[in-house]
């Protein structure tokens, strides 16, 4: 008998082997895994009776949460679909959002109401506003609690599913226009756990600190997978490095997953704070290239084994992993370190290939340049409502990922940098990923973004904006002379500009988009 692949069976195991075990502690509340499953179970009596149906869409506004969590279960149970939004919008795009997706029924954080309050008028679809963690008792506003409790725990009968139905409705953060939604399928939640549990080795023993926001792709797909196994969920509201050391010591944390700027931010506070910071934290999961110097510092000054993990919405996301194999643990430190600084090798279920323009594979020698391409059973359905957009990115069957990388011998890719970010000087192509490496080993460096700038000879140069270390100084002329001794002469920076801040999305990825803007009047070819 085929039986569908959908996430709800990690909660009923984890309800069965570790229904007395604490599953959530957010702050204010503590739950078991049996008490979840009860709140799961109530909050999808209550959707059926708002008139919530298969298919129907369910938007979630909210920081992470036991509410998030228990969302997922909740909408899967009765085939919903889960419309997860990034908490750093402005309100006219949680307006085009909510009314592209039909979102019926919106799910907000008190703390997060206010972005969606100017738009309330504007929205089409959505039927009901319900407010967790509400102490506003507003006649005009559900609170989300006593709205829960009015339901019966006992177990509810699922609605009947395909696995290749639609789960979750995610947009993308919109770089190039109105954000896209990407279709991702009950059998693409489940093949993903399935895979990213092996790989990041997750255990019921283990803690998880929930940084990586949920809204992200499902958290990477972490409310399944450790779910699955039975770990303790830590919940974190906001993203600060003080925060998050009292709660990895409190709480026994083993695992996080993180962006690279939210991890040097812990680097930073540790390097201040290091000898009163007892804990246990054995792994950290981290997605973007960092430069090898950095994946050093996290082992060998937070004890943190780094694993890099590579791959996006589209994919659901994960598809390759640089956690270094077994015969490879020989090596020297310094191999290792610069092995995980690579994006790795395809996790399972995913085939990746690394192609130039003809569709050829690029030869494995760390050289030759192409766009990483890949299959596998995270591949998303499609873009909703979008088929111009899908038949773009999905072509023969293969995803194309739009990020450029290069194979080594041993099979590791290596990604060079995003097709967009990529500076194209005098006809040579130049790594920004490459050049921040180099102006991060600078001790007055905190974070660096190297974006193309127009040029009258070289069409584009590069131009590093920094932010410099509390308490160092550092000018133009230094920064530039020590790329100098470090890079190709074309490569170097031509001018840097220093700042305070850097614009990050709501997960920490530095939005390079935002800082090129500034430079180009006109539009440049790939934005
Ligand atoms: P949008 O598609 O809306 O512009 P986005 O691509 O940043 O946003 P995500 O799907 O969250 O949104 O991010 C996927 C991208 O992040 C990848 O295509 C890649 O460019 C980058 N990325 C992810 N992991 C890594 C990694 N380990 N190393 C380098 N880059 C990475
Ligand atoms: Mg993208």
């Amino acid at each position: 008998m085929h039986v569908p692949l959908i996430v709800t069976d990690f909660l009923d195991r984890a309800v069965t082997l570790y229904g007395e075990k604490t599953a959530v502690i957010d702050d204010q509340k503590t739950v078991t895994y049996s008490e979840l499953n009860e709140r799961v179970n109530q909050l999808s009596y209550g959707l059926r009776d708002l008139g919530v149906e298969k298919g129907d869409k369910v938007a979630y506004l909210a920081p992470n949460t036991l509410e998030m969590l228990e969302g997922f279960y909740g909408i899967f149970q009765l085939g919903a679909v889960m419309v997860a939004l990034n908490t750093r919008l402005q309100p006219h795009d949680y307006t085009f959002i909510l009314n592209h997706s039909e979102s019926k029924v919106l799910f907000v954080d008190q703390e997060l109401f206010p972005l969606v309050e100017p738009i309330l008028d504007d929205l089409t679809t959505v039927e009901k506003i319900i407010v967790h963690n509400c102490s506003n008792l507003s006649e005009q506003i559900t609170n989300y609690d006593q709205w829960l409790s009015q339901y019966s725990k006992d177990e509810f009968q699922r609605a009947l599913l395909d696995e290749e139905d639609v789960a979750c409705l995610l947009y993308t953060s919109g770089t190039t226009g109105n954000p896209k939604g990407v279709m991702l399928t009950h059998r693409n939640n489940y093949l993903h756990a399935m895979s990213a549990m092996h790989h990041i080795r997750v255990y019921d023993e283990d803690t998880l600190l929930h940084i990586l926001p949920m809204f992200h792709v499902n958290g990477w797909g972490s409310p399944f997978y450790y779910t699955a196994n039975g770990a303790t969920q830590v919940m974190l509201r906001k993203v600060q490095p003080e925060v998050i050391f009292e709660k990895i010591q409190k709480y026994g944390v083993t695992v996080a997953h993180m962006a690279p700027t939210v991890l040097n931010a812990l680097l930073e506070y540790h390097n201040q704070n290091g000898s009163k910071i007892e804990q246990n934290m054995r792994v950290v999961i981290a997605g973007s290239a960092p430069p090898p110097a950095f994946v050093a510092r996290v082992e060998e000054d937070l004890g943190w084994e780094f694993v890099q993990v590579y791959g996006m919405t589209e994919t659901s996301p994960l598809f390759t992993t640089s956690r270094i194999r077994s015969e490879q643990k020989t090596l020297e430190k310094e191999t290792q370190y610069r092995l995980k600084a690579k994006a790795g090798y395809a996790m399972i279920g995913a085939k990746v290939k690394v192609i130039n323009d003809d569709g050829k594979e690029v030869a494995k020698n760390g050289k030759q340049v192409g766009e990483i391409v890949t299959r596998s059973n995270g591949v998303m359905k499609g873009y909703w409502k979008n088929e111009v957009a899908t038949m773009e990115t999905i072509r023969n069957g293969w995803l194309h990922t739009g990020d450029m990388a290069t194979v080594d011998e041993n099979g590791y890719i290596d990604i060079v940098d995003r097709k967009k970010d990529v500076i194209i000087s005098g006809g040579e192509n130049i790594s920004s990923i490459e050049v921040e490496g180099v102006l991060y080993e600078h001790p007055a460096v905190l974070e660096a973004a190297v974006v193309a700038v127009p040029h009258e000879k070289w069409g584009e140069v590069p131009h590093a904006v920094i932010v410099i270390r509390e308490g160092q100084t550092l000018t133009e002329e230094e920064i530039i002379a020590f790329s100098r001794e470090k890079l190709a002469h074309f490569k170097v920076p031509k001018s840097i500009t220093f700042t305070d801040e850097l614009p990050k999305t709501a997960s920490g990825k530095i939005q390079k988009v935002h800082i090129r803007k500034q430079f180009w009047k006109s539009d440049r070819l790939v934005n």
